[in-house]
């Protein structure tokens, strides 16, 4: 499968616990990231990501035009609820196209161990 990571700021230390926790089964996959969550998980973990642009510099836009294309399988979106975001628009842009193409697309950690017991 195609995987998309992107994990705002504060959710950036979360992202990288559960990349960590299940580096073993995300190995399997082909991985995507916004840039910085990329690096950072990158630094953490033993995983090859193919990183965008970084988020606010139109990386979530760039992982949307692949969930358009076709070439993107999961989404994990760890989604900063409590922070204002400069490019709100664009992740209320992919959290659309995931419904409009139906990707599963896990806004919380929760919900991606969730999807992460199905994929075992
Ligand atoms: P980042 O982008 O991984 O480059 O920080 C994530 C985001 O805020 O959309």
């Amino acid at each position: 499968m195609k995987i998309a990571l992107i994990a705002h700021d504060k959710k950036k230390d979360e992202m990288i616990r559960f990349c960590a926790k299940h580096e073993d089964i995300l190995r399997k996959h082909q991985l995507f990231a916004t840039g910085t969550t990329g690096v950072k998980v990158m630094e953490a973990t033993n995983l090859i990501i193919h990183c965008f642009r970084s988020g606010p510099l139109g990386g979530d836009q760039e992982i949307g035009a692949r969930v358009a294309n076709g070439d993107i399988d999961l989404i994990l979106f760890f989604r900063d609820p409590l922070t204002a975001q400069p490019h709100e628009p664009d992740v209320s842009a992919l959290f659309r196209l995931s419904d409009v193409y139906k990707i599963p697309l896990a806004s919380n950690v929760n919900t991606a161990e969730l999807f992460f017991q199905t994929l075992k």
